[in-house]
């Protein structure tokens, strides 16, 4: 299939890509590298917790029946967090205990230091205990067997915290996408590291890219090829075909040799677009031009990482938009316009971020979201309800 032989619509691209996407294969990572990932199983608690009843608040444990107000009791231990006390609480007899301790036997309640006359050996009770106060039952959190975070949860802190509860070291995940990024063109010079000469500009894309990558969830690195020479081109690309799960180029590669899924989509910016596999490894040849490039990537790629760990992405949410003047589209294809949100008694207004060449790489740090504008030739009246696709999700609560 030759270059824009047969260019096809986005809903099409993007759902060959999503089709062609497998999850990873499943994985078991460590607690502190499973940030972002989603499980691959259900998880069930491996024990109780809290695995044994334990005190909520600094103070005594001892027999709420034995408790009557000015009644003075004796000290007969201590259980500190982490040591259980070694004796049990006999009648008129209190332990010292602190938040986290083990209820000793014979106890059934705690009293707060505050409610007695202080600490010592003996103390007077100032406050009558109910059975059970201030104390945190064995379970009361989780209970062994349960299903604490089914399948296909997103791990985040809270879930990271619940795991290290029930002593999981690792977890079941599907794996992490390793991305790697490859810049070609003779005119690109590495940022930092000298002048630009006539002709030449520093590269941007790779930079953009990666961490674009990396803000997905996956492993990313830049290969860097400044040619346009095809062998140079071709042996580069092999080279990350065999370590990557995704190899995402940018600028104008031959990418011949892989298995073309499409090239080339009826859309603005970045009509381009290649995709194509070989074995597991999916590759995306993005257009060089920045804007396109990073559009292309929010579009296509990021959906397929996305894919493949598993995840929804909750930080690219749709929502629909409006413009207060007429929009045009004379480009004969639906164009993703970079605009600015804002949010008003009618809805969210959006106002494009200026000029859309897919050059300009400051206008993408002033868009907060892409609206999806069809060609209607004639034009959009304002006040029509448009899809956007959000890019800065603070915007929405701010
Ligand atoms: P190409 O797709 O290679 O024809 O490039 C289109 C435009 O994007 C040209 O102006 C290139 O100089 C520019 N471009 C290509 N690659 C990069 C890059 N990695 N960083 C910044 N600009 C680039
Ligand atoms: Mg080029």
């Amino acid at each position: 299939m030759q270059l824009f032989e047969k260019l096809i619509e986005y809903p099409e691209a993007e759902r060959l890509v999503l089709e062609s996407t497998p999850r990873l294969p499943v994985e078991e990572v460590p607690l502190d590298g499973a940030l972002g990932l989603a499980l691959a199983r259900d998880l069930p608690a491996t024990t109780d917790s809290p695995p044994f009843d334990n005190s909520a608040v600094d103070g005594y444990a001892l027999r709420s029946g034995d408790a009557e107000v000015g009644r003075v009791f004796r000290v007969v231990d201590e259980a500190p967090a982490g040591r259980p006390a070694r004796k049990s609480v006999g009648e008129g007899e209190a332990i010292k205990i602190f938040t986290g301790g083990v209820i000793p036997d014979g106890a059934d309640a705690v009293v707060m230091v505050e409610n007695t006359s202080g600490w010592g050996e003996t103390f007077e009770l100032k406050k009558v205990p109910a059975p059970g106060s201030n104390l945190r039952a064995a379970g009361e959190d989780t209970r062994r067997g349960d299903i604490i975070l089914p399948g296909v949860t997103e791990i985040g802190s809270p879930e990271i915290a619940l795991a290290a509860t029930q002593g999981y070291g690792t977890l079941p995940v599907y794996r992490r996408p390793k991305v790697v990024v490859l810049s070609t063109g003779t005119e690109l010079v590495e940022p930092g590291t000298r002048d630009l000469q006539p002709g030449e500009i520093f590269d941007s894309n790779s930079y953009a890219l990666v961490a674009a990558a990396r803000e997905a969830g996956a492993e990313a690195r830049r290969l860097y090829a400044a040619s346009d020479e095809a062998d140079t081109l071709r042996s580069a690309i092999e080279e990350a075909l065999e370590t990557a799960d995704v190899v995402v180029t940018s600028g104008g590669v031959s990418v011949g040799g892989k298995e073309q899924v499409f090239w080339g989509v009826k859309f603005k910016p970045g009509k381009p677009l290649f995709y194509g596999t070989r074995g597991e490894t999916r590759l995306f040849g993005l257009p060089g031009n920045p804007v396109s490039a990073v559009v292309c990537f929010d579009l296509f790629v990021r959906p397929a990482l996305m894919r493949m760990t598993g995840r929804t992405d909750k930080n690219r949410p749709r929502i629909t938009v409006y413009f207060e003047r007429q929009i045009v589209n004379k480009f004969g294809r639906l164009h993703a316009m970079r605009v600015s949100l804002r949010r008003t008694e009618s809805g969210w207004l959006a106002e494009s971020v200026g000029a859309q060449g897919s050059g300009l790489v400051s206008s993408l740090t002033r868009a907060d979201a892409l609206a999806l504008i069809g060609p209607a030739s004639d034009g959009i009246p304002p006040g029509e309800p448009i899809e956007a696709i959000v890019l800065r999700q603070e915007k929405l609560v701010g």
